[in-house]
């Protein structure tokens, strides 16, 4: 019934409902093998080529914990500022699905290795603070593949395949608390939040982060309840969302989707739902599970897990430096203020910049470039910033360029287009196209000559001492050569000649 309701259009609803959210992202371990056995962890290999009595869950066989995942787990908890338990059990979940051998999937239930810690992210200047409730660590399951039928789904499908190559992939889950006071900027919120653990996990080189090949997942929790209520609606539970932009645009389909269903004098359902990619929208799944439907014991075949303190220590002495601190380090580095520091993180260039840096160039001439002409060029290509065929490399050449003089501004902006067009390298360019600045005193001298004599009262003045009248002539100078002449070079002879 709730399908039927009418939806609500998105200003509306945040006008009169608040909504809640909360995240919860499975996050596949890079480790070389699995959690419990020694499979391999290779993606894309052949269906069923790493498995093992252990992961196909064969009578007899027994887990043995995979110690670097253990680590891996507690570096994530570490750097999203949790308390590591110094003793806690896996559980057995208890479940069927024709993609886990076991029927049960070990995972961590009342003991988890890492709770109550947070994230921050900025959205629009303000900063929300997101609650991590806990860090567990789990095993993946296998891969069931739907052949025959429009949507990949098992309904309509003709059979079905299961890939077990996934099955024991260590997998952690990170899920925040319930995530409130955001407002209308709920969906951006959940987007920024998932890329900066995205960003965190990536720094911590503790899995490659590929949402599109599932390695990084998002199941996105919304409740909408009516401004002022004392209580939190009933939540919907969008399942397996696989891209930053999915995760906002999940949220804001639950926002409408929900008002409606209030609008109408209607419960909410508690219910698992799908994302749909082609329009984002969601719709129902199944009615979401109780934990007590999945029976959780103790895993009787694992020892708990007693992390030592000297060894947490030692793991939390050993975290990189995290994105939020070396954003900060190199705002400060390149004297940016915070309009100028979020100017370039929305356009994602301060990777860019920090290369562009690094090959040599000045923080204000990389800053200036990229986010300048290099902006616009990707804006009129319609693609993002780091895909335009320009290298940092290249962008600092050019400014190199124009500090020796070889280049002045508007030449530089002919040659970075030059690049972005595939004509080759800066030097390659101004080569091809000519563009070096004229500075050389003989074609410069002529030019002057033709300035003073084609101005003869301005020249005058310049000779009764008023030098400020120079500019005029060298702006003749720069219109007669076609913005190549050396401008500096050009004031001094005009001046020699003339006082
Ligand atoms: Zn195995």
């Amino acid at each position: 019934m709730s399908d039927l309701a009418q939806l609500v259009s998105y200003d509306d609803a945040v006008a009169r409902y608040e909504p809640v959210i909360g995240l919860e992202t499975h996050v596949e371990l890079g480790t070389t093998t699995k959690m419990f056995c020694g499979c391999r962890t290779t993606f894309g290999l052949d269906p069923n080529t790493a498995v093992c009595p252990v992961c196909l869950g064969l009578p007899g066989s027994l887990p043995v914990a995979n110690r670097a995942a253990i680590e891996y787990t507690i570096r994530i908890g570490l750097a999203l500022n949790c308390s590591i338990a110094s003793w806690c059990r896996f559980a057995r979940k208890n479940y069927f699905y024709p993609d886990m051998p076991k029927d049960f999937q070990i995972s961590q239930y009342d003991e988890p290795l890492c709770i109550d810690g947070f994230l921050e992210v900025t959205v629009e200047g303000q900063v929300f603070r997101i609650g991590i409730e806990r860090v567990h660590l789990e095993e993946d399951t296998g891969k069931s593949l739907h052949v025959g039928g429009a949507t990949g789904r098992i309904h309509g499908a003709d059979y079905s395949l299961v890939d077990y190559n996934r099955a024991g992939i260590p997998l952690v889950e990170v899920v925040t608390k319930p995530v409130t006071g955001t407002g209308a900027l709920a969906p951006v919120v959940a987007r920024a939040y998932v890329t900066e653990l995205r960003d965190l996990l990536r720094s911590l080189g503790v899995s490659d982060v590929r949402m599109e090949e599932g390695s990084l997942r998002c199941d996105v929790n919304t409740s909408l309840a009516p401004v002022g209520a004392a209580e939190w609606g009933t939540r919907s539970e969008t399942k397996n969302v696989n891209s930053l932009r999915s995760v906002e645009r999940a949220v804001r389909s639950e926002i409408e989707r929900q008002a409606g269903v209030l609008d109408a004098g209607q419960r909410v359902v508690q219910e698992t739902r799908h994302f749909h990619e082609n329009d984002g929208t969601t719709t129902s799944g199944r009615s979401k599970e109780e934990a007590q439907d999945y029976r959780y014991f103790p895993e009787p075949d694992l020892v708990p897990v007693a992390p030592d303190a000297d060894w947490v220590e030692s793991i939390r002495a050993a975290l990189p430096e995290l994105p939020a601190a070396r954003r900060a380090r190199l705002q400060a580095e390149w004297g940016l203020s915070d309009q100028d520091m979020a100017a370039l993180l929305n356009i994602g260039a301060l990777d860019l910049v920090g290369e562009t840096v690094a090959a040599g160039a000045s923080p204000a001439d990389a800053r200036k470039w990229w986010l300048g002409e290099l902006a616009m060029h990707a804006n009129k290509a319609g693609v993002e910033l780091p895909d335009l065929a320009v290298t940092p490399a290249q962008v600092a050449r050019v400014a190199e360029l124009v500090h020796s003089g070889a280049l002045n501004d508007k030449l530089a902006r002919q040659v970075l287009e030059g690049v972005v067009a595939g004509e080759g390298s800066p030097d390659e360019v101004v080569a091809a196209r000519g563009l070096a600045v004229v500075s050389d005193d003989g074609a410069l001298t002529e030019a002057v000559d033709a300035a003073i004599a084609a101005n003869p009262e301005i020249a005058a003045k310049i000779r009764e001492g008023k030098v400020a009248a120079a500019g005029a002539l060298v702006g003749a100078v720069m219109k007669a050569t076609r913005g190549q002449a050396d401008a500096g070079r050009a004031r001094e002879l005009i001046l020699q000649r003339l006082t």
